[in-house]
């Protein structure tokens, strides 16, 4: 028996055309194809049964050499504020999050990448997992999939950010794809300008995404002006050091953002504001500042509130654009790799007590 193969691993238009050759070797209309599309991504359903304008006999049919990609939510938390915040478990055991973000008529999904990260950046708690394997495309774009099958509502994504577990850039080969299936009308359809990459610099990537046609956004995580400060808070700043990263950003032939989180006593002094509007300036990037969330921080302190507002007004007064991340999900485990980290200690405690 053959293999069955997942749906979900390719863009549309590839997944339309295996579907084509498989009905012209069984004897089925093309159109049926079409109609197996749609449920996809567009509308989708959970498998093959739920595709109502197929007859029973082809939904079994499919079955025998197609699947649907699932990914199982094992654990959903949803704070004060509307974020939610969600666990999935893969087929081998491996749990990624995904975050919801609701803000007026806009829903932002932060979505996850790679299980693990290899990166070790020291602030992050996904960091201090490992990395233990990169997402297929599947398992990427099936985050926003699940979303929408919810049983007690679809949650429809409007926005979706790179920022869940995981560095996307050293999966480009699968994240490259879901851009597709995110941007493909016969995907999510949903605009290149609301889907954003949030890299630590990894160059080769940034030159990739470069190349594509499509305006998706540019988000870089800087966290420290200078090459000694990052090389302490980022290990990769070995690899691809600032200048490097700056050089990319300047090269990219859209806006680039620079994320940059606000740790106290580390990297929120005056002389920071001053060489982060600096590096801003070169290559005309919008600076972003994200205030450390508690739970997330592992050693590290939040910087105060008056401290980012007056750190900001620094940066502006150079000429450049901030904004300061509004805080969501203070009352759940929202930052990246926190819930994983959080239930697999839970089950440690429990073993250890059983
Ligand atoms: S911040 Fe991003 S790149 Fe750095 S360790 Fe965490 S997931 Fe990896």
């Amino acid at each position: 028996m053959s293999a069955r193969t997942n749906l979900l691993d390719f863009t549309p238009a590839e997944a339309l055309e295996r579907l084509k050759a498989w009905c012209a070797d069984k004897g089925e209309a093309a159109y049926r194809a079409g109609q197996v599309i749609q449920h996809l991504w567009m509308q989708p359903v959970a498998d093959f049964e739920g595709i109502t304008t197929l007859p029973k006999a082809l939904r079994a049919k499919l079955a025998e050499d197609f699947y649907i990609g699932r990914l199982a939510l094992t654990t959903r938390q949803k704070s004060e504020d509307g974020t939610q915040k969600f666990l999935f478990k893969l087929f081998d055991g491996e749990q990624i999050e995904t975050v919801a973000i609701p803000d007026g008529d806009r829903m932002t999904l932060c979505i996850s990448s790679q299980a693990g990260c290899a990166l070790k950046c020291a602030f992050c708690a996904t960091g201090a997992m490992g990395y233990v394997r990169n997402l297929t495309a599947g398992e990427i774009a099936g985050q926003v999939r699940e979303l929408r099958l919810l049983a007690d509502g679809p949650i429809t994504a409007t926005n979706i950010v790179f920022m869940g577990m995981g560095e996307p850039l050293m999966n480009w080969k699968a994240v490259d794809k879901v851009l597709t299936i995110l941007n493909d009308p016969k995907g999510f359809g949903i605009g290149a300008r609301h889907i954003t990459i949030s890299t630590v610099g990894v160059l080769p990537g940034i030159v990739a995404l470069g190349k594509r046609p499509e305006q998706f956004r540019l988000a870089i995580s800087i966290h420290a002006p200078t090459d000694d400060l990052r090389a302490r808070l980022m290990p990769v700043n070995t690899k691809y050091p600032l200048d490097d990263v700056i050089e990319a950003a300047k090269v990219f032939d859209r806006r680039v953002t620079f994320e940059y989180v606000m740790l106290g006593g580390v990297n929120d002094g005056p002389e920071h504001a001053l060489q982060l509007a600096k590096l801003a300036t070169d290559c005309g990037a919008f600076v972003n500042l994200i205030p450390l969330h508690p739970g997330g921080s592992q050693g590290f302190k939040p910087t105060p509130r008056e401290r980012i507002i007056s750190f900001s007004r620094e940066i502006r007064k150079a000429g450049v654009e901030v904004a300061i991340r509004k805080s969501r999900g203070m009352d759940i485990s929202a930052a990246c790799g926190q819930l994983k980290t959080e239930r697999t200690k839970d089950r440690a405690k429990a073993a250890a007590t059983a």
